[in-house]
Order: C-alpha cells, then sequence, then structure tokens
C-alpha cells in the first residue's frame, strides 16, 4: 500500500495539533481558557469571572475507579496527567498502594527520595525551618494540632 494518500498525509497534522498531555492540560486556569473559547458570553467576562464559572460547573465528586465509591473531589490526590486534574483513585486507595510499592521497593523509594533531597537541599531546609519555629512557637502556646494519622 502507498503511503502517500490523502489520509495518511493528514495524520502527523493531527497529532501536532493534539495538547500536550501531560503539561497543566485542564488546571482551572486551562479550563477557564476553554471556557473562553466555547461560551460568548463568557468570552467577554472578566479572567475571575470566567474562573468563578470554572469553579461553579465543575463537577464536585467523582468515583473512584480503584474502590468504585463516589467521593468528593478534594478526596482524590493532583494528578496534572488527569483529564480532570485529580488522580483516577481515590486518596485512600493511592495512598494504600503507595505505601505498598513503597515497602517493596525501599531501596528504589530512598533513592530517589535522596537524589531529590541533594537537588533541593536548600529549598527544603529552608521550608523545614521556618515550619519547625513554626511548631515550637504553636507547642509553646499549646495550639499546636497533631494530625491524624492517615488510612
Ligand atoms: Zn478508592
Amino acid at each position: 500500500m502507498p503511503h502517500t494518500d490523502g489520509s495518511r498525509d493528514k495524520a502527523p497534522q493531527a497529532a501536532r495539533a493534539a495538547p500536550s498531555k501531560f503539561r497543566g492540560r485542564n488546571n482551572t486556569n486551562t479550563l477557564a481558557r476553554r471556557v473562553l473559547v466555547l461560551d460568548p458570553v463568557m468570552a467577554k467576562a472578566s479572567p475571575s469571572r470566567r474562573l468563578g464559572s470554572v469553579a461553579r460547573t465543575a463537577p464536585r465528586t467523582k468515583r473512584c475507579t480503584a474502590c468504585k465509591r463516589l467521593k468528593p473531589l478534594s478526596a482524590f490526590w493532583r494528578r496534572a496527567a488527569c483529564a480532570d486534574g485529580r488522580d483516577r483513585w481515590c486518596g485512600e486507595c493511592r495512598g494504600g498502594y503507595f505505601r505498598n510499592w513503597c515497602a517493596a521497593h525501599r531501596a528504589a523509594y530512598n533513592t530517589r527520595q535522596r537524589a531529590y533531597y541533594r537537588r533541593n537541599r536548600a529549598r527544603l531546609r529552608a521550608y523545614n525551618r521556618e515550619y519547625q519555629r513554626r511548631r515550637r512557637r504553636l507547642m509553646r502556646s499549646g495550639r499546636w494540632k497533631r494530625r491524624r494519622a492517615v488510612g
């Protein structure tokens, strides 16, 4: 079969026009831009109004594809590669999977964490310093709330 026919010539064009799958595709700003394109009224609205419209119209719950339960969007970890910017698994399912993965790949996990710390040492140290300062201050005044255990 010759590869010079019309349908084949169009394929690379479509591939180039497709949006990148992994870079912030569905964060709120991207959704606001989409509203701008699709809605003639919102096209004239201010950016903050457009964002508000996204916040009102976006679904607030979704079903976890692992445990099949319907949960609020906030129960899902953020994930830029997913259509709505949230993971397909709920936090409980993803957390459990992640804990098991870490237990099974302890060495790989530690290596990765050390590399990350080395790359971001200054920023992480500054953050931890500030965090502990704030924690000590709150503990002294008895306002430090312990986080509940995960899971
Ligand atoms: Zn789940």
